[in-house]
């Protein structure tokens, strides 16, 4: 939401920069590529560009009808983790928070192992489940929300206690926001001297983030990433906050999901990592993702184990695609290998001509919902 840049609302609805500042000329707005636009503009005329947008997006509306599958029934949805990313300004302990939550959970028998990076660990804390994704900062949240994705149940703001509120601070709140993601805040570094929570709690106030102590709904807890001082408590409030969310899944079902790390291995070839938004993944499932389809060749779980099948909010390493998938794509499974394949290859030669023709389609409805 807010004001877009001439150029960039040309890139969304696919057409030349010129087009878009002729047809804005023609409505009394007089602006070159690099100036903004307000929303109400931009509406407007993407609402007259929009026959065009309209005819580009309805085949793969249509495709996403059909991937999309059953609504799911209320009596088969089951309780599923959270999926938590960890945002906030640089050096405020994002890094250690994660390293040190991750630590808390190495069992006997993992000690001293390698851990596999996957882009996503599973944290195994009081007989539940908390997924946290590993890419800390609001870029790979943003990046992620821009192609539709949106995997992060809840974010977790770091904000240290010795700095308080930053420019990032104000960034990772409102994208949390935009993207209607609930906060728990933890406020890092209470092990240093003379640092102050409350004063953190205070700063927050002005953005709009209250503290619950203080009447508001926000949970705010003072965490140390060095000592681990106050990561229980840290872990029950993201608990609690996924309780008050009720989030729950299907497990019952084909599975489907987003891309969240892709990336060509030398050994394995093209490796992604899936996290499961409903459904049961298994070995042997046929899939598509963007224009690539395959067979589930392998799936291994953040530890670095071979696993037969994973279920909702669950991060896996997929082995089994012959291209390269992206992150943020959708990841579906389906029954037939021939259905995907057509899908598959419709999706690449669509993407082919707009690249030629120099635009991408978008629908109106997502169009307005980037605005
Ligand atoms: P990031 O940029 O948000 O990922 O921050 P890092 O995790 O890299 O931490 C930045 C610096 O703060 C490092 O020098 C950390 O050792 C230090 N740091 C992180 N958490 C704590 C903490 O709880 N207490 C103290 N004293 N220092 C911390
Ligand atoms: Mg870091």
């Amino acid at each position: 939401s807010g004001p877009i840049v001439v150029k960039d609302l040309a890139e969304q609805l696919g057409a030349k920069a010129t087009d878009l500042i002729k047809r804005l000329i023609a409505l009394g707005v007089m602006v070159g590529v690099n100036n903004e636009l307000d929303k109400e503009t931009a509406v407007i005329v993407a609402t007259e560009m929009g026959a065009q947008v309209e005819e580009r997006a309805s085949v793969e509306e249509r495709e996403e009808i059909l991937l999309q599958g059953d609504e799911d029934r209320e009596h088969e949805l089951q309780e599923r983790p959270p999926v938590v990313t960890v945002m906030g300004h640089v050096d405020h302990g994002k890094t250690s928070l994660l390293d040190k939550i991750r630590s808390t959970r190495v069992t006997a028998s993992e000690a001293g192992g390698i851990t596999q990076h996957i882009g996503a660990s599973v944290i195994d804390w009081n007989g539940r489940s908390i997924v946290f994704l590993d890419t800390p900062g609001h870029e790979a949240f943003t990046a992620m929300r821009a192609r539709g994705a949106q995997v992060t149940d809840v974010a977790v703001l770091v904000v240290a206690a010795n700095d308080g509120v930053m420019p990032q601070t104000i960034e990772a709140i409102n994208h949390a926001k935009a993207a209607n993601v609930p906060i728990v805040v933890a406020i890092n570094k209470i092990d240093l001297p003379d640092v102050n929570p409350e004063r953190v709690r205070t700063e927050l106030t002005e953005h709009g983030l209250v503290a619950e102590e203080w009447g508001g709904d926000t949970m705010m807890v003072p965490v140390s990433a060095h000592t681990g001082e106050g990561l229980d408590k840290l872990l029950e409030s993201i608990l609690l906050q996924a309780d008050i969310m009720e989030l729950k899944a299907n497990p019952n079902r084909a599975a489907s999901g987003t891309i969240i790390e892709a990336q060509l291995d030398r050994g394995r070839g093209p490796v992604a990592t899936v996290l499961v938004s409903r459904g049961t993944l298994r070995v042997g499932d046929v899939f598509l993702s963007g224009s690539v389809y395959g067979r589930v060749r392998a799936l291994i779980n953040d530890r670095g184990e071979r696993v037969k099948e994973v279920g909702p909010s669950m991060p896996v390493e997929v082995l089994g695609f012959n291209q390269l998938p992206e992150a943020g794509d959708d990841f579906v499974i389906l029954e037939d290998e021939r259905q995907a394949k057509s899908i598959a290859d419709a999706r690449a030669s669509r993407s082919r001509q707009s690249s030629e023709s120099g635009s991408r389609g978008v629908s109106l409805d997502e169009f307005y919902q980037r605005l």
